[in-house]
């Protein structure tokens, strides 16, 4: 194969790398997946019927702190100016998430300042304190007292991660803030939105480039393709974006992860539930949460008497599943490392994204890890390589 770099993944992480490496080194890539579009979980197609734009992996808001990764995406890109907002649903009543000032009050029927809100949440989070923050369960309690908690949190969790919230580590809650005042904007960042004409519109820019090819519903594993490209590792340096463990044939054994159902329908009405999403706190409905895509996109003129909604499960991934979230028990951890050792021993292959490395990753932050294994990584190992 005439190639410099094989890139496993057309995700996020491995289309960056790609991109970075035709367009800045000039350097020609073949950039394979065992699916049958790019894109990874941020692939996002129009339903038929209604023309909405669907993210069939799940709802993907776009944001990010960082100047370099948001200069960069746009480059390819222009953004909406969606700010995502959620909602929950609990004991047949409607609250504002994140946790917020107006989640208090009409939880507590009451309307209670900021300060006045502090010293009451302060008060019940000293009821339920603990000397040490074990698991999810204590620092949720420390944060807003038992009474929220077990309204908002305790629940939800347990149907996210079919595992008792005691169970679970302290930090798969620290990317909920709880504030003082009625501000309820999901995300805190400096830059959000949503790609002005979807998700595939703008992966399919990063790939469009001469030195770039991609190859679908290519399985790096499958041995019977026309062109083994696992032949490659060991002639040129190759990025592998799968999971890690089956990269080493599940030598440590195999990290757990959570995987989601989607149940997608469309809904004769203009407006399902009049929010993008709405939560269910409760154990009385078994999915997590319902999007509905037409409100991401307000701009867009999508029909008045139709909507595309999807139901979300998440249960504990087996084989054939996909991978979404790492369960990250202390089993998996132990084995993460050993995966750490072996990807040590070799040296021709860059481990990077999600999979590659057992973590979740949100999309600036698998794109800005990219960017730095460019720089840090592929760019001094071409200058090297150079004649
Ligand atoms: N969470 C919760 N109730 C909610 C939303 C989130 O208890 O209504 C907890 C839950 O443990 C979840 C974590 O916060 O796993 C992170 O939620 P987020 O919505 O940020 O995760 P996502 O699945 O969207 O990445």
């Amino acid at each position: 194969m005439n190639v410099d770099l094989v890139v496993v993944g057309a995700g996020f992480f491995g289309l960056t790398v790609a991109e970075r490496c035709a367009n800045e080194l000039g350097l020609r890539v073949v950039v394979i997946d065992k699916r049958d579009h790019i894109g990874g979980n941020a692939y996002s197609s129009v339903e038929p019927e209604t023309g909405i734009e669907v993210h069939r992996y799940g709802a993907h808001l776009f944001h990010t702190s960082n100047k370099v990764v948001w200069d960069y995406v746009n480059t390819f890109t222009s953004f909406t100016d969606y700010r995502h907002r959620v909602y929950t649903t609990h004991k047949g009543e409607v609250f504002p998430l994140p946790i917020n000032l107006g989640t208090i009050n009409q939880f507590f029927h009451s309307a209670y300042s900021p300060t006045e809100a502090r010293a009451l949440i302060s008060e019940q989070a000293a009821e339920g304190a603990v000397a040490t923050v074990a698991n999810l369960e204590d620092k949720a309690v420390a944060l807003i007292g038992r009474p929220l908690y077990e309204a908002f949190i305790r629940d939800y969790t347990a149907k996210q991660w079919q595992t008792d919230p005691r169970e679970l580590p302290a930090e798969v809650i620290s990317r909920l803030p709880v504030r003082y005042n009625y501000d309820n904007r999901y995300f805190s960042d400096t830059y959000e939105g949503l790609p002005v004409d979807g998700y595939t519109a703008w992966i399919e820019r990063m790939a469009d480039h001469p030195n770039i090819e991609v190859r679908l519903s290519t399985d790096f594993f499958d041995l019977d393709q026309e062109i083994n490209i696992r032949d490659t590792v060991g002639t040129v340096p190759v990025v592998y974006t799968g999971p890690v463990d089956r990269y080493f044939d599940y030598s440590e054994g195999p990290l757990s992860w959570r995987t989601l159902d989607f149940e997608e329908e469309v809904v004769q009405t203009g407006d399902y539930q009049g929010t993008p999403v709405m939560n269910y706190a409760d154990t009385d409905v078994e999915y997590t949460r319902i999007h509905e895509f037409k409100h991401f996109h307000p701009e867009r003129d999508y029909p008045a008497d139709k909507t595309v909604i999807m139901r979300e499960y998440s249960r504990f991934a087996e084989d054939a599943d996909e991978p979404y979230y790492p369960v990250n028990t202390a089993v998996d951890r132990e084995r993460l490392l050993r995966y750490r050792e072996r990807i040590a021993e070799q040296p021709n292959v860059i481990f990077g994204g999600r999979l590659g490395t057992y973590q979740y990753l949100d999309m600036h932050m698998a794109i800005g890890a990219a960017l730095s294994t460019f720089e840090n990584k592929l760019r001094p190992l071409f200058a090297t390589d150079a004649p």
